[in-house]
């Protein structure tokens, strides 16, 4: 019954949109995949194209997903050898290349930490005792990958919840140019990739949220390609004994990352990228993130908002961010820029 309704919902929504849109070939479809509200708009030739991106998502997904029994990441943390597809092999490795390049923020080896706060699943708060066992489980160095295969300990849980959005962005945007599609947007759950432009304007305009009120906009950033993705407290948490408790692990703690700030948004042209810097810059905090875009070690940019209401843009990313100056601190204060 549900999914029935959710489909003619889709149609509705899809149909709306269209005639909306004055019979210009542009379409919008939103669905729910990788745990997330996902919305495509791309100037299609057939109502069929969007399809393409859809079928991406799901093929992410069920290689991806480690909640899914029989994904391949899900199989990879039941043993400690296993031989890996080439798309898991690439996507592997280049995690552990991030996590080491950025000090260990990124830590795609986090599954047994996640899954004991359990976030997403109401919240817990660990003991002592329960976090060190399960950080023990979770050392990035203990991994290692030759030759397609992967080698872990069998406690350590791969987490890939960190990158993979901004990964699928990326390849289901790629899936719709294969079909010829040049102008499109896909937004999972705020990991958002553009192609070319929108059906009025010249760029699309990607919204970045005021993490002090998620319903309002921080600003916006206008781009031809590439992926934007934000890391924020607002997105995930649960409050314990008047605490709140967010998503976004610092992997030498084990505690959600308390860094001094708020959000971090990365535009980069890689997808994986994106997201993976988007969590990391998170953890890092301002000045190692700072000295972190100084080295050059990644072509990114990044918008920053502090806990005290600043908002920190790095320098590439000035002429293409539009602020809504309007931007609510608290009650009485406006975000400063
Ligand atoms: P994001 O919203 O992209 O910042 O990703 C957050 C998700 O990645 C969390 O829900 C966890 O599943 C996982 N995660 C949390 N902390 C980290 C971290 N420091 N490094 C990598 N993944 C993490
Ligand atoms: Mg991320």
């Amino acid at each position: 019954m549900k999914s029935r309704f959710s489909s003619s919902l889709l149609v509705i929504l899809t149909i709306l949109f269209t005639l909306y849109s004055c019979g210009a070939p542009y379409e919008t479809q939103t669905l729910f995949a990788m745990d997330t509200v996902v919305t495509v708009s791309a100037e299609t030739h057939s109502p069929d194209d969007l399809a393409a991106a859809a079928e991406t998502l799901a093929a992410i997904e069920n290689t991806f997903s480690r909640t899914r029994e029989d994904a391949e990441i899900a199989v990879v943390n039941t043993r400690t050898e296993s031989t890996l597809s080439s798309e898991t092999e690439q996507l592997l490795a280049k995690a552990l290349e991030v996590s080491k390049n950025t000090g260990g923020a990124f830590s795609p080896t986090l599954g047994r930490l996640t899954s004991l706060w359990n976030v997403t699943g109401g919240g817990y708060v660990p003991t002592d005792e329960e976090l060190a066992a399960a950080l023990a489980d979770c050392r990035m160095q203990d991994v290692s990958i030759t030759d397609g295969t992967v080698s872990k300990p069998a406690g350590l849980q791969f987490d890939l919840g960190a990158c993979v959005k901004g990964y699928a962005a990326e390849k289901a945007i790629e899936a719709l140019k294969d079909k010829g599609i040049q102008n499109a947007m896909i937004n999972i759950g705020g990991n958002v990739a553009v192609s070319g432009k929108p059906q009025k304007a010249e760029y699309w305009r990607v919204g970045v949220k005021n993490p002090f009120y998620p319903d309002e906009l921080l600003g916006y950033i206008t781009a031809n390609d590439g992926v934007i993705a934000v890391s924020g407290t607002y997105e995930r948490f649960f409050e314990k004994d008047g605490v709140l408790y967010h998503h976004i692990f610092d992997p030498a703690t084990g505690f959600p990352a308390a860094s001094g700030l708020k959000e971090a948004a990365v535009y980069a042209k890689d997808g994986f990228l994106a997201d993976a810097l988007s969590t990391a810059l998170f953890v890092m905090g301002e000045k190692r993130a700072s000295a972190f875009y100084e080295s050059g070690v990644y072509a990114f940019e990044a918008i920053l908002v502090t806990d005290d209401g600043r908002v920190v843009v790095t320098a590439g990313l000035k002429e293409r961010f539009v602020p809504n100056t309007d931007a609510a601190f608290d009650d009485t204060r406006k975000l400063i820029f």
